[in-house]
């Protein structure tokens, strides 16, 4: 755990107070002989009614959870949330970071499993209304951005446009990045970072003026909201080049409107600009790919792919995101973005992204 500059004082001092009055609540209850009753807001994404007329992912809570003593898992998720709560507390006070996994392993026997420090840590932030980064808990950071793009990270300076083919990390404490400055036209992110690399290789920034970001597949909280950042602060439009199976696409989807496990914050991560550049199931033959490049879909894909199909937004927001998945089921093939390198290794970054990119071929 490392001590740094952090959120200002007020806002430490609003949140330490907000976790003494909650610990103050339960330990009244209790000393009545009282089962504490916590309320915590349930918040959707989506939901599996492509027409329903719902409010998934409007920011809207659409009921609360209700924690009790009286049920045996809520006794132990309570518990969990009591002692992330504690350790929280004390990296306030001592004003320093941590990581999910740093707080795991403070007690592996009781927590388990990291999935239920993760739950603990998107329950506090609902309970106290802040983000993740309010409670000083900061990932390892997964994400990487290259390009024409310059700025700072409290005392730090990314210069990308020095190097703009070099690999930097996505700076972890996005509240802190200040002074962005840049030249370019547009924002690309790419799934993965083998594209990212021979994206690099080919010296695509400094033939097209743009910034590329990675995630490195399912994009960290840290690269979500410096994209958004990004496209706020700098207005550029932003695309996306996934895998053409149903993890790309999933993957698309989490930029566009963020996953599942909704956090209170999840408004400063959604990316409603971002475009799909592709690649698409339509490129298979829009790109004469030859078949030993296509996979079958296996069942487990199909069954995804069905579930994917269900979801609300793609019927309210994206049509024509939901008839190419359609596409990719009724093919029954899949295919990595690699496999476009078969037409020649600069395939991507010489005309397939160019070519996309000018003649508008994105949905
Ligand atoms: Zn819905």
């Amino acid at each position: 755990m490392e001590g740094r500059p952090s959120n200002s004082q007020s806002e430490h001092v609003e949140l330490l107070r907000k976790i003494r009055e909650f610990t103050r609540a339960i330990v009244e209850d209790l000393s009545n002989g009282r089962s504490p009753t916590i309320l915590i807001d349930r918040f959707r994404n989506y939901c599996k009614n492509p027409i329903a007329n719902c409010y998934c992912s409007s920011d809207k809570s659409y009921g609360k959870e209700i924690l009790t003593l009286r049920r045996e898992s809520h006794v132990h998720r309570l518990d969990v949330l009591l002692r992330v709560l504690l350790i929280v507390q004390q990296l306030l006070h001592e004003n320093k970071h941590g990581s999910k996994r740093d707080i795991y392993y403070m007690h592996p026997s009781v927590f388990s499993d990291q999935s239920v420090v993760d739950r603990a840590i998107n329950d506090i932030c609902l309970l106290m209304q802040c983000s993740r980064h309010n409670l000083n808990v900061v990932s390892v950071g997964k994400g990487l951005v290259m390009g024409w793009i310059r700025f700072s990270e409290g005392r730090k300076i990314f210069d990308c446009i020095n190097c703009p083919n070099s690999a930097n990390p996505v700076p972890v404490y996005v509240e802190e990045v200040k002074d962005i400055i840049s030249g370019a036209h547009y924002i690309l992110v790419v799934e993965k970072e083998s594209v990212f690399q021979r994206l690099a290789n080919d010296q695509f920034c400094n033939k097209n003026r743009c910034i590329v970001l990675t995630g490195r597949g399912y994009p960290d909280i840290p690269t979500r909201r410096f994209l958004r950042l990004l496209i706020e602060k700098l207005c550029l439009p932003a695309y996306c080049l996934v895998d053409c199976d149903p993890y790309g696409f999933d993957i698309l989807t989490i930029y566009r409107f963020g996953s599942m496990k909704m956090a209170y914050d999840a408004k400063y991560m959604r990316v409603p600009e971002i475009r799909w550049l592709g690649a698409f199931p339509s490129d298979s033959e829009n790109y004469s790919l030859p078949e030993q490049c296509l996979l079958p879909l296996t069942a487990e894909d199909k069954r995804k792919i069905e579930a994917m199909l269900l979801r609300c937004y793609l019927q309210r927001e994206v049509t024509p995101w939901r008839l190419e998945l359609k596409l990719m089921l009724q093919k029954g093939v899949k295919f990595e973005i690699e496999a476009l390198s078969v037409h020649s290794l600069s395939f991507l970054s010489e005309s397939y992204i160019p070519s996309k990119i000018q003649g508008g071929v994105h949905i």
